[in-house]
């Protein structure tokens, strides 16, 4: 079991493939010219299964595939099947692109639940968010996966004045379609010009909400990182991760390895525990884990010591988004 200093157990593990994308979604890479890292400064497919074993044999019971864009990545498939033979529930976060070609991978990898990002049900601003003109594509896809009988999350980043006004759409979607929505409250990393005036609070996101219909608080896993709620008669369902006005830093369970091989042990930590190198020169990997966990902060990596109101984000020393893996 790897626990930290507060008695939290972790038993989630994320991995990043890579810190490619094949979409320009401002929020998450730098607006400054990105050079995605190259192959050989990545974790190679062996590595990723190696370190996710290991991973496993210390209690992980759940691995989240991300990136970047992992589907993006040559060896996608490789990846995906040989981690599907592990004892783990295996999930995946991603923007969707490629959802028809990895199906039958997904399918034989007991693959369950898929995290789709899309932040607009509007195709031109789908455009400006990703610099893409996939929506109708993405949509589609999203429909094949829930023929299929594998779940899907939809992942919307709200921010004040973008598509905050696209909520209540959200919500009328899940009334026949058996998805749930999950409002991302906006966070600030490197590069990505978070001001605090942006963000759209659970608060604010609810009240919206109320004004239309009812809602009833649902069913939380003990690790949720999402307020869960539905509305009466809805198929689907809907979820606040509201990071930034209502941290939920006492239950979390979750570990991140980037696609370079760090060990991350918050999403806003600013140390890293390099264990491709260690890896790569024989050396025993598990204290190494045990370590990093060990020293995860209580609260948000911290380096939030105010509330969001009062954030300096330019003062906060994290990589961007997109090379973290969210
Ligand atoms: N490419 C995949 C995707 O888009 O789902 C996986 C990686 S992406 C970094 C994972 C999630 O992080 C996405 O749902 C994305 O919307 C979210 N994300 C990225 N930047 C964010 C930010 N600044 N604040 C909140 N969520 C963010
Ligand atoms: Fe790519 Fe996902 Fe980031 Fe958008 S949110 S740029 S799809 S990694």
């Amino acid at each position: 079991m790897i626990k930290d200093s507060f008695g939290r157990v972790h038993d989630y593990l994320r991995i990043s493939l890579t810190d490619n994308c094949n979409f320009r979604c401002f929020y998450c890479m730098p607006e400054e010219e990105y050079e995605f890292s190259p192959p050989a400064k990545l974790m190679q497919a062996k590595e990723i299964i190696h370190l996710a074993r290991i991973f496993v044999e210390q209690g992980v019971r759940k691995i989240r595939l991300t990136g970047g864009e992992p589907m993006v990545r040559k060896d996608a498939a490789e990846i995906i099947s040989a981690l599907g033979s592990l004892p783990v529930e295996l999930v995946i976060s991603t923007n969707g692109t490629r959802i028809p070609e990895m199906l039958p991978v997904l399918k034989r990898a007991n693959v369950k639940t898929i995290n789709i990002s899309l932040d607009t049900l509007k195709p031109e601003k789908f455009m400006l968010i990703t610099r893409r003109d996939v929506f109708h594509q993405i949509r589609n896809n999203i429909e094949l996966l829930l023929a299929n009988n594998i779940s899907v999350k939809i992942n919307m980043v709200l921010m004040k004045d973008l598509n905050d006004n696209e909520i209540l759409d959200f919500i009328a979607w899940t009334k026949h379609t058996p998805i749930q929505v999950r409002f991302i409250e906006f966070m600030p990393f490197k590069g990505n010009h978070w001001t605090s005036n942006k963000v759209f609070s659970l608060e604010e996101i609810l009240s919206v909400i109320e004004k239309e219909y009812t809602v009833l608080t649902a069913n939380e896993g003990p690790h949720d990182t999402g307020k869960s709620f539905r509305v009466p008669g809805h198929k689907g369902s809907f979820a606040v991760i509201s990071t930034m006005t209502a941290p939920f830093c006492n239950t979390c369970n979750r570990m991140r390895l980037t696609a370079d091989g760090k060990l991350k042990n918050c999403l806003f930590s600013n140390e890293e525990t390099d264990l491709l190198s260690a890896l790569r020169n024989n050396e025993d990997i598990v204290p190494l884990i045990r370590a990093s966990i060990w020293s995860k902060k209580k609260e948000l990596g911290g380096q939030f010591t105010t509330s969001f109101e009062q954030l300096d984000a330019e003062a906060i020393n994290n990589r961007s988004m997109i090379s973290i893996g969210g």
